[in-house]
């Protein structure tokens, strides 16, 4: 059987987890929280980076720290993951949903400035697939009516963006705020977990109150005040030293792990391109000024009928691809709020796009073999 989805262990997580606890702190933000994030903040430029408990819980810290209120205005992609959206919607906002680009499920960065009003407060940009976003355009939109930019980078490690100015920039290092995932279907894992990244100084101390329920926790223990307590909102959010040993232990083979899942993905996208052509089914798409990052290798059929058929017969030979992302504008829970404007290049994407097993230790060839005899 081919699964989806198979986590992969370096070898080195229970070693570091028994550290942690041998080391008699277990609670957070011990030894390898801080590893774990001054991995993050030496490696891709951030200004700060916070371990969380998932990336759902760092969109949440994202909300509060912008300050949404009820009836803010956040602008979302429709094709994305619950959470994108419920972090601002616990929060009071209204969600304007984008839709897709047409060769890809990003959000069309060419008609968001038609969605902004006088309440929008952030735009959310999700790289897709660990692909980016046309950033420069949110980035500029985002400038010129005053909007925050928080990246949905849950997918997007160790993937980069080119601007127009040339410069390379990691994703999650350009809008105000970013958020990253190690849920065990992400690139690197830790069972559940998540980072919360800063790039806009302005945050940083408030960030660090939100994270240690709404205390100022972290700087008694740096000695900066002689006494802590209550000085804002916030909740639990970082997670037990027990996760950041995992996570330590993935974090040092990323170079590893990143060479292995893109080399499965380009022996797909080699091996399929003629298989593809002859049903007319497409390939991921990565514009010139983004980088696959190896997280996810989907197709996209021509339409519910043959991505049916396709899903039908793979599983048929114990592959298991799946689809995903129901809309979120046409979900039981955000229909009836929705604005009712049609978005049919994500309804396309849901409809028609499929998700092949893609894993560390994934047999890439026994996969097309069996697409190549559908
Ligand atoms: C996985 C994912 C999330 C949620 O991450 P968790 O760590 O499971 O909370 C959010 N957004 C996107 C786009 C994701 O793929």
């Amino acid at each position: 059987m081919i699964p989806f989805n198979k986590p992969y262990l370096t070898g080195k997580e229970t070693e570091y987890i028994t550290d942690a606890v041998a080391s008699g702190k277990i609670s957070g933000n011990g030894k390898y929280t801080q590893k774990c994030q001054l991995f993050f903040e030496e490696k891709f430029g951030f200004k700060k980076a916070l371990l969380t408990t998932s990336c759902t819980d760092a969109l949440e810290m994202a909300a509060i720290l912008i300050n949404i209120k009820e009836g803010d205005e956040v602008i979302i992609p429709s094709y994305t993951f619950v959470s994108t959206a419920n972090a601002f919607v616990l929060r009071g906002a209204k969600i304007v949903f984008a839709d897709s680009m047409p060769n890809h499920p990003n959000i069309d960065a060419t008609k968001l400035e038609g969605l902004i009003t006088s309440k929008t407060k952030a735009i959310v940009p999700v790289h897709y697939a660990g692909v980016a976003c046309d950033m420069d355009t949110i980035m500029e939109l985002a400038q010129k009516h005053n909007l925050f930019v928080v990246e949905d980078a849950a997918q997007a490690i160790d993937s980069y963006y080119t601007g127009k100015d040339g410069i390379r920039k990691p994703l999650g290092a350009i809008g105000h705020l970013a958020a990253f995932s190690f849920h065990e279907t992400k690139n690197i894992i830790a069972g559940e977990g998540g980072m919360l990244t800063i790039n806009d100084e302005q945050f940083i101390e408030r960030a660090e109150i939100i994270w240690e329920k709404g205390t100022n926790r972290s700087a008694f223990f740096r000695g900066e005040v002689d006494k802590y307590g209550w000085v804002d909102i916030g909740s639990s959010f970082l997670p037990s030293e027990i996760i950041a040993g995992f996570l330590w232990a993935q974090l040092e083979n990323l170079t590893n792990i990143q060479a292995v899942r893109k080399q499965h993905w380009e022996v797909y996208h080699e091996e399929l391109k003629t298989w593809c052509e002859n049903n007319g089914v497409g390939l991921p798409q990565v514009p010139e000024y983004a980088t696959n990052n190896g997280h996810m290798f989907y197709l996209v059929c021509q339409n519910m009928e043959q991505r049916t058929a396709l899903i039908e017969k793979l599983r048929s030979q114990n592959i298991h691809p799946v689809f995903h992302y129901i809309s979120l504008h046409s979900s039981p829970y955000y229909k009836d709020k929705h604005d009712g404007r049609v978005l049919a290049e994500t309804d396309r994407f849901t409809d028609c796009l499929v998700r092949l097993p893609l894993f560390y230790e994934l047999d890439v060839q026994l996969v097309i073999k069996n697409i190549k005899n559908v």
